[in-house]
């Protein structure tokens, strides 16, 4: 499909899929990655969904909510151990819980049988993080950090990228493009949200950018996820923005859950309980059927 060219490094040129990322771009309009992480295929006709909560608070959160998750159909927990929180002041409960929370993250992995995604930030922790997780998360602030990317692309494990929200397309497939150099091809993009004032709510930072669901995945290969709970920020409309995502095609969804909302350590406005996320796995996946996907089965 031939790309206009009318904002040279902004928008994403015909010349950039041969030069800048010629190993993200699709050799042809049919072309998508397909792999399988833990029994779950990505790229396919399954919309994989990660659930779980913002951070992993303590090792009774994360079981529990391994459980709660896994029996309600989700494919993944998720949980940051180590976590970008975006301002420096700490309190007792919220806190990252680092390589103990890794530690607790592997129990609840190993205990109730469910893969797990988590977040690295810093090349010295790699090798651990990389020990528990089955997918590694890339967070948003950590897009373009090159280094990291590499040094995570080495481990072999497939990575999710998360799009930072200033990035373009552009950027966010080059940065794909540093994992992929090292021979890693299991790499899932995730759209989070974009900077951008936009509701009367001030506690919305981001605008979930559905539209770069179609436009990365007419001329990449790779997956492409949503994280409707980051981008949002705000509960009610996460249920809105996951069937949304799925409707646009989406390759996933990430979803933060946790047993007690109002209470999380982190981001207490976003997580959905045990029982919105089993109603919204239903509701995911029959708008799935409608566009030729699923998210059961
Ligand atoms: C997260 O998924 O916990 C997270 C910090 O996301 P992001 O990097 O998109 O802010
Ligand atoms: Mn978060």
């Amino acid at each position: 499909m031939p790309i206009e060219n009318k904002a040279p490094g902004k928008d994403v040129s015909e010349e950039d899929l041969l030069t800048k990322f010629p190993l993200a771009a699709k050799k042809s309009p049919a072309h998508r990655s397909r792999f399988v992480v833990q029994g779950v295929e990505f790229g396919g006709e399954l919309v994989p969904i990660f659930a779980g909560p913002n951070m992993v608070e303590s090792e009774a959160l994360i079981v529990a909510t391994a459980k709660a998750v896994k029996a309600h159909g989700a494919h993944f927990l998720r949980g940051g151990a180590f976590k970008p929180l975006s301002f420096p002041y700490r309190s007792e409960k919220y806190t990252e819980t680092r390589e103990q929370g890794l530690a607790w993250l592997k129990r609840a992995r190993d205990e109730v049988g469910i893969p797990v995604i988590t977040e690295v930030m810093e090349e010295r922790f790699v090798d651990a993080v990389a020990d528990v997780a089955d997918i590694i998360q890339i967070g948003a602030r950590n897009m373009q950090n090159f280094p990291l990317l590499t040094r995570v692309a080495k481990t072999g494990k497939p990575v999710m990228l998360k799009r930072h929200f200033g990035c373009s397309l552009r950027d966010w497939l080059g940065a794909a493009e540093y994992i992929l150099i090292e021979g890693n091809a299991q790499v899932i993009l995730c759209e989070r949200g974009v900077s951008a004032a936009h509701t009367h709510r001030s506690s919305s930072r981001f605008l979930l950018d559905l539209q770069v669901v179609p436009a990365a995945q007419e001329i990449t290969h790779l997956p492409v996820v949503t994280d409707p709970s980051h981008a949002t920020f705000w509960r009610p409309w996460v249920k809105p923005m996951a069937l949304a995502s799925i409707a646009a095609g989406a390759d996933g969804v990430m979803l933060e859950v946790h047993p007690d909302p109002d209470n999380a350590a982190v981001d207490p406005l976003q997580p959905i309980d045990f029982d919105a996320f089993g109603r919204l796995m239903n509701d995911m996946h029959a708008v799935a059927l409608a566009v030729g996907r699923r998210v059961r089965g």
